[in-house]
């Protein structure tokens, strides 16, 4: 038997949540390959058990399961700063994608996929999980400030809680404060180049930033669409110090 190469990128403290037993053990056992550190549950009811308890980076979660589904564990776990979620599903209903990630989910997977992708996927969201040092950095809009140092969002000085997908998007907007983010950037700089086309996502995810951030999610002011080309952190960026006419 030949041995797969190392790992490349972050590894982290996984929860597989499956009721297919051969396909649980694969997961399993292909994340373990790969570095990480590996749990599962084989239905609902053990799965809110374990992530009662705490301590995963990442829970691969799949939808159709015994006691209690994904979708009531996804609502569960909907608010929470970790673990982030990649749903696993054998539903390649678009509608299914879209409720998944709307409920909360940093990815979705739609079975059957390679082991390549899935450790693509877990490494990227282990990215977002973890973020990577950065300056002490406060950008401010409305009652909402990011501090991109310490991680955390606050609006009128209560706390957001935000998912780590959630935070990446908010915190890459935020560096670039009035500046317009083309769609391909933003997808391509939250979840890898593999998504640069997925536009899903990023309507999705910003749906979920205004719930959560705006006044009124309905005439957005912090996570603003600049017309086709992408979306922006609060007003336009004056250029040279002068007004608009
Ligand atoms: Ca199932």
């Amino acid at each position: 038997m030949t041995e797969p190469p190392p790992a490349a990128g972050p590894s982290g403290r996984l929860l597989v949540i499956e009721d297919d037993d051969s396909l649980r053990r694969i997961l399993r056992s292909a994340l373990e390959r790969a570095g990480h550190r590996v749990d599962d549950a084989e239905d609902g009811l053990v799965g809110a058990e374990k992530l009662g308890k705490g301590g995963y980076d990442v829970v691969l979660l799949d939808i159709g399961l015994p006691f209690i589904d994904g979708w009531r564990l996804l609502d569960i776990l909907e608010g929470r700063r970790q673990p982030a979620v990649i749903v696993i599903s054998a539903r390649g209903d678009e509608r299914d994608k879209v409720r998944a990630l709307d409920l909360g989910a940093d990815d979705y997977l739609t079975k059957p996929f390679g082991a390549d992708e899935l450790l693509a996927r877990v490494r990227a969201v282990l990215r977002r999980v973890r973020g990577t040092a950065e300056a002490a950095l406060v950008v401010r809009c409305g009652g909402v400030v990011v501090d991109l140092g310490a991680r955390v969002v606050t609006r009128s000085g209560a706390e957001v809680r935000l998912s780590p997908t959630e935070y990446v998007l908010l915190a890459e907007l935020a560096r670039h404060p009035g500046v317009v983010m083309d769609h391909r950037t933003l997808l391509t700089r939250v979840w890898g180049p593999m998504y640069a086309g997925d536009r899903n996502y990023l309507r999705t995810f910003v749906q979920r930033l205004r719930r959560k951030l705006e006044f009124d999610p309905a005439e957005p002011e912090i996570v603003v669409t600049a017309g086709r080309r992408g979306y922006r952190f609060g007003p336009p960026a004056e250029l040279g110090g002068q007004s608009a006419p």
